[in-house]
């Protein structure tokens, strides 16, 4: 027998209802490519969606087609999300900071037939847009006045094109498993793949993301994204805001410490989140300056391990909370989130830190698990690691096109790739990505852990811990270090700074020094190419 309670589809555009009807006048604050901040609304952002919407159709989009932006975190990005998914169309979130020819394969994987494209980005289009075959329309988020010159093609500017609706147009509705958006993963591990989300997805998302013990947001919260929209759909808050009615900030292209901080103070701030790098950056603006956070409550830290200097930094000197977080662009992203459960509610000091080095427990719409390499359940003991996995409704079930089905098993879990542990309590760990981990005589070793401690030594910038081969064990860790500018850490120096923190046979074999690490798209250590590099090293 089948429940008689009303078909309600959750599909995304019903979010800037909700925002417009409730919380019409709460505002979203955006820097604004062209320099200016501006200030518009949830009801604004409601109208201007819809028309954005009514132009598409006109211009013959609609269901199903791939729309892409290539766009900071403005206001006008997200009435273009809205307006894309709610016409139907899929709202396909580029990364700028990819190799040009990486954002040709991924536009021509997807079949994009028409980008929205910021200032900033008019010149890559303009050298890329001869490659992708499919599209047609190209939509450049500034006004007439701001419009450059350009020969790309059936350009237009975007309040131009705007300014052409009449705003007579409702959202189409349809089945909530509707394709709403897309994301390539970065593209860590071999080629980009497509997760495309769906309206269920987004709108389950957003709710599990808000909830108290994830990152806990309400209507009273003022929110700054820095996590771009293009970086797995800011963490869901470019669905979470609007859904509960918190202010929004948008940052715009200004990400660093003194733009952020500048935004903080004068929007009064109370939420924030961001990868580990970004937080670094503040915190140096303030120890330079001497200013303080009074508004901030809270900071999610996700997207690489966050350091435990980093976390408490924040607490001790600004008393803002950390909360340390886990995903993956195929997971919408939330996994986990290191909020306090009952028993570890009253921890202070290091003891907190012990546990929020962790990178937490899913909320509900999250299950998960760890497995050997035949599939074998490992036991939650905070010390077994291995083969980290998930599903949940808000998890891709398969990738766009049909790539990579062995990540998804018959039960219904992919695989994150990620190596991880899970303590009794239920909080997961992750030691490593698969391709990573280190073995040495068999045993793994945490190349994340070698790492995290690593950079705790005063004079060390930045440190990744890779596997090099070795007649004996395999192989070994070998712990390459950019030096603090100024600074002369010896060998010596750092592996007595590490000595006894780690077991005796995970500690390195040997230190390189170098001037750079390199970083992929999204701000991680690109361990491939620095295995490459040191793959004829030979340790002492
Ligand atoms: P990609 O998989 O291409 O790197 P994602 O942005 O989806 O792109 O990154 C997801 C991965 O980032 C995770 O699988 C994990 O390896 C890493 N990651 C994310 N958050 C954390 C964290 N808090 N600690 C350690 N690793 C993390």
């Amino acid at each position: 027998m089948l429940g008689l309670m009303q078909e309600w589809p959750l599909l995304c555009h019903k979010l800037v209802d909700n925002a417009a009807t409730q919380h019409g006048n709460r505002e979203i604050v955006s820097r604004s490519i062209e320099g200016p901040i501006v200030r518009t609304t949830y009801a604004d952002l409601r109208r201007r969606a819809l028309r954005v919407a009514e132009r598409l159709e006109r211009d013959g989009f609609g269901l199903g087609d791939r729309i892409a932006t290539l766009a900071w975190n403005t206001a006008r990005h997200i009435e273009a999300w809205y307006g894309i998914m709610g016409v139907g169309a899929i709202y396909h979130t580029l990364n700028p900071r990819l190799f040009p020819e990486q954002i040709v394969w991924i536009m021509n994987n997807a079949e994009d037939k028409a980008i929205f494209v910021d200032l900033t980005f008019v010149p890559l289009l303009e050298k890329i847009a001869g490659a992708v075959k499919s599209l047609r329309k190209v939509i450049v988020l500034t006004d007439k006045a701001h419009m450059p010159q350009t020969a790309l093609p059936d350009v237009v500017a975007y309040e131009e094109w705007l300014g052409e609706a009449d705003g007579a147009f409702a959202w189409k509705i349809f089945d909530e498993n509707t394709a709403a958006g897309m994301c390539y993963t970065s593209g860590t591990t071999g080629e980009p793949k497509g997760v495309l989300y769906s309206h269920r997805s987004n709108v389950l998302h957003a709710m599990i993301a808000a909830m108290p013990d994830a990152m806990g947001i309400s209507a009273r919260d003022v929110i700054l994204p820095v996590v771009p929209m293009f970086h797995a759909n800011a963490w869901g808050l470019g669905q979470s805001a609007p859904m509960i009615g918190a202010k929004l900030v948008m940052p715009g292209c200004k990400m660093d410490g003194a733009s952020i901080y500048e935004l903080l103070d004068t929007e009064k701030v109370t939420f924030s989140a961001a990868v580990p790098t970004v937080w670094m950056m503040l915190l140096q603006h303030l120890e330079e300056t001497g200013k303080t956070l009074p508004h901030l409550k809270r900071v999610v830290i996700g997207g690489s391990s966050c350091p435990r200097a980093l976390m408490a930094k924040f607490q001790d000197s600004y008393d803002v909370e950390v909360i340390h977080a886990w995903g993956m662009t195929e997971m919408s992203p939330l996994g986990t989130l290191c909020t306090m459960k009952p028993d570890y509610a009253g921890l202070r000091g290091d003891a907190r830190l012990d546990v929020q080095g962790k990178q937490g427990y899913p909320p509900f719409g999250v299950e998960m698990k760890v497995t050997d390499d035949d599939n074998n359940a490992l036991p939650w003991d905070g010390k077994t690691f291995g083969r980290l996995k998930v599903r949940g409704p808000a998890v891709a079930g398969a990738y766009y096109g049909g790539v990579g089905s062995e990540q998804f098993d018959s039960e219904g879990w992919f695989d994150t790739g990620d190596v991880a542990h899970i303590d009794a309590n239920g909080y997961m760990q992750i030691t490593d990505r698969a391709k990573d981990v280190i073995k040495s005589g068999g045993e793994w070793i945490s190349t994340i852990d070698l790492e995290n401690l690593a950079v705790g030594h005063p004079d060390v910038a930045e440190a990744a811990a890779i596997g090099v081969p070795h007649s004996k064990w395999g192989e070994r860790p070998l712990l390459v270090v950019v030096r603090k500018p100024g600074r002369e850490p010896s060998k010596t120096d750092i592996l007595a700074f590490m000595n006894g923190k780690v077991a005796k046979w995970w500690m390195p074999d040997d230190v390189a020094f170098v001037s750079e690490i390199p970083h992929t798209a999204a701000g991680k250590i690109q361990k491939t190419s620095l295995r490459q590099q040191f793959r004829d090293y030979r340790l002492p």
